[in-house]
């Protein structure tokens, strides 16, 4: 039998525990989490079913179906009746992540170069055309690129919340096993290093000085400006140096690829804030300016103009 409460309720977060960035960061900061989770959208349930279509070891398949189950966003179900069956199915948890993993898909189809096959189109079934999702405020349905939402930090938005030191570790051991997949590399090097996404919440934020983001952070110099020098040379961030130059003097403002990140990073809070609240209130605070209303978004096709759902976007070879 399985138990669903867990997996179909919010997690009520302890103070002080990590907020709903780090619950992010720990989960969808590994790629294999976001690929187990694609497959199981696409009907993958069975672990015979993940080793044959994953670029995957069995230890990493094994911790990785634990991690999922355990975090509530895949359910284990084991049938006696016949022979012993395993079953992973996805929840609800496991499936409003959809949003999220559409919106890297879409981030590294169109900004990063590195792909080794290029990743297929979408189709919306509904109007039979291919798409680029767009985002919209769930309030007044305007499109929003990002400009018109304004960030801010919540009640249980900190630092040491977000970026909690324990949520590097565990990903630095399958590092090289990760690369292999490699279907969403760029999103990974925001996503997989704490200090990275962090940095990246932050610049959104409006944060553009060295000195002002090591004094939010706290992050360790060195580790910002490695983060930093990652983030002009994959081209998400670009240096502006003011008169008296130098690193530290620099602004590093984010570029178009770097705000073309929005809706991802808009998605995987959305999903985190829904499942992990603090009772104290959010970690980020969105807020769009055209209508004046908190910001949640919702993705829209942008042939039809209708609302998105999971179910109804198919991926095509072009
Ligand atoms: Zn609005
Ligand atoms: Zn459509």
């Amino acid at each position: 039998m399985t138990d669903t409460t867990a997996a179909e309720t919010p997690t009520v977060l302890a103070p002080d525990s990590p907020n709903a960035i780090g619950r992010m960061l720990g989960l969808l900061g590994d790629e294999w989490n976001l690929l187990i989770v694609q497959q199981a959208l696409l009907g993958a349930s069975r672990y015979s079913q993940f080793m044959s279509r994953l670029p995957i070891s069995n230890s990493v398949l094994t911790s990785r179906l634990r991690t999922l189950v355990d975090n509530g966003l895949l359910s284990r179900t084991v049938h006696a009746s016949t022979r012993a069956r395993t079953e992973y199915l996805i929840t609800g948890r496991g499936r409003s992540l959809w949003p999220a993993l559409l919106s890297i898909w879409e981030w590294e189809r169109n900004w990063v170069t590195g792909h080794h096959e290029a990743l297929p189109a979408m189709r919306h079934v509904a109007c039979g055309s291919h798409f680029t999702p767009q985002l919209r405020c769930n309030t007044c349905c305007v499109v929003v690129t990002g400009p018109e939402v304004a960030l801010s930090l919540g009640p249980s938005g900190t630092w040491t919340r977000s970026a909690p030191a324990a949520s590097t570790r565990r990903r630095s051991e399958p590092d090289t096993a990760t690369r292999h997949a490699g279907l969403f590399p760029e999103t990974m090097s925001i996503l997989g290093n704490r200090w990275a996404a962090a940095l990246l919440v932050a610049a959104f934020l409006g944060t553009t000085r060295f000195t002002d983001f090591q004094t939010q952070l706290g992050a360790p110099p060195s580790l910002l400006a490695e983060r930093l020098q990652t983030f002009c040379h994959i081209g998400v961030f670009t240096t502006s140096p003011t008169e008296r130059s130098g690193p530290e003097r620099a602004a590093y403002l984010l570029t178009d690829k770097g705000r073309a990140f929005f809706p991802v990073l808009t998605a995987a809070l959305q999903w985190a804030q829904w499942w992990y609240q603090a009772p104290e209130g959010p970690a980020v605070v969105m807020t769009h300016a055209d209508c004046g209303s908190g910001f949640t978004g919702e993705l829209s096709c942008d042939r039809c103009a209708e609302r998105l759902s999971g179910e109804q976007v198919h991926t095509v070879a072009i």
